[in-house]
């Protein structure tokens, strides 16, 4: 269409002309390739796009002369199905925490392909790890010779991250300062995006898990450090600086235990895995020394009266924790993960009603649900993020 003939208030200049069209109806089918269902007729491709299914069958037909879309026969060409050719490109997805590593090759609708999870001991520093990182993706190229080359990162951190830097001295000491994108792309040779993990977690969850098909959604992951992730129309909310939804960081009593964040009685101090580890001490007679996660988890379903009392009250505290964050905030749902989420109904039950008894009553209902996702969500959310900052479409 001539930009001279535009409605009122349409764009002027070269965004009416044939070209800007052509290119337009391209990236709205390309999108419905990467976001909607994973396979499509020609013709409900034409309908959900909008288009003419004679346009939509010239743009399938330039996308797979350019191997970008992968075409089987269906009854007539407009029954034929078409999906995005997974050698249109691939992205990594990489989740760093405390105590392992995982790194996700997936394709442009962000699905996961092949992944790895290794553990760490904790406190190596950031060149130690992205050597990890690196060693990690070859071995996965190396499993699948031929697959398409890697086009994007994206690097998940267990700490809030600002511009690209982790900003605590304290959380996450090995990167603190660092320039994570930067260095990330120096060691892996593609662009990076960096992320907090818990704003992954929140995406996947939102995309792929719990929390599909809400309008707006938290993630809250609790392992040994409480973080959140807020999703708003489908996109994280990263407030200004990056670091939105530290609910860790909540001041629950000002008299509590100091927590790593060097303040007193956080959320994180009174809920996390250490929080646990503490209450149960000398408490559980197959672990005497310090339980894991899942030690407790087995006692307290055995009758654990100390295993029960310690994730109950983790539970309570992390529900007065989003008794804050609806009244703020006001989402659809609730998910839950890290690896205190391996005690379901023991540690969401009291968060439900920690969420009663301190929220607005409008809100206090506010469904609570565990992660779909479980120790996956935030790889499974990098693979997502980088797919999405890929662009997909004819040269
Ligand atoms: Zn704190």
């Amino acid at each position: 269409m001539p930009s001279t003939t535009s409605a009122p208030g349409a764009a002027s200049g070269t965004s009416g002309s044939p070209a800007a069209l052509r290119s337009a109806n391209q990236a709205r089918v390309v999108g419905l390739l990467r976001e909607g269902a994973a396979t499509w007729s020609q013709a409900d491709l034409a309908r959900a796009a909008g288009l003419a299914p004679a346009t939509v069958s010239t743009i399938v037909r330039d996308l797979a002369e350019h191997g970008l879309v992968d075409v089987e026969p269906g009854r007539g060409r407009r029954g034929a199905v078409v999906r995005l050719a997974p050698a249109a490109g691939a992205v990594l997805g990489i989740d760093v925490g405390h105590r392992h590593v995982s790194v996700a090759v997936g394709d442009l609708r962000g699905e996961v392909v092949r992944e790895l999870r290794r553990p760490i001991v904790g406190g190596e520093d950031h060149r130690q790890v992205l050597a990890l990182v690196r060693a990690m993706t070859t071995e996965l190229e190396a499993d699948a010779p031929g697959a398409p080359p890697l086009r994007a990162a994206a690097l998940g951190l267990p700490a809030p991250v600002a511009h690209d830097v982790v900003d605590s001295d304290v959380i996450f000491p090995g990167w603190h300062g660092v320039d994570a994108r930067a260095a990330a792309e120096a060691a892996l040779d593609v662009p990076v995006v960096v992320e907090n993990d818990a704003n992954l977690g929140a995406l996947a969850e939102h995309l792929q898990g719990a929390a599909q098909g809400t309008g707006s959604s938290v993630f809250i992951k609790t392992s040994s450090g409480v973080g959140a992730g807020i999703v708003i129309g489908g996109e994280v909310f990263h407030g200004a600086g990056g670091t939105a939804g530290e609910i860790g960081h909540l001041t629950l009593d000002e008299q509590g235990p100091v927590c790593r964040c060097g303040k007193r009685g956080c959320l994180e101090a009174l809920t996390s895995v250490l929080f646990v580890q503490q209450q149960v001490a000398g408490q559980i007679p197959e672990a005497p020394a310090a339980a894991d996660v899942d030690e407790v988890v087995a006692a307290a379903r055995e009758g654990n009266v100390a295993a029960r009392r310690a994730l109950e009250e983790a539970g309570m505290q992390l529900g007065r924790g989003m008794a804050s964050l609806v009244n703020l905030l006001n989402p659809e749902l609730i998910s839950v993960g890290g690896d205190m989420a391996r005690a379901g109904e023991l540690l969401l039950e009291p968060a439900r009603l920690g969420l009663r008894r301190y929220a607005l009553d409008s809100v206090a209902a506010t469904p609570v649900v565990a992660g779909r996702l479980g120790s996956r969500a935030s790889v499974m959310g990098a693979v997502l993020l980088a797919a999405r900052g890929t662009e997909v479409g004819l040269p």
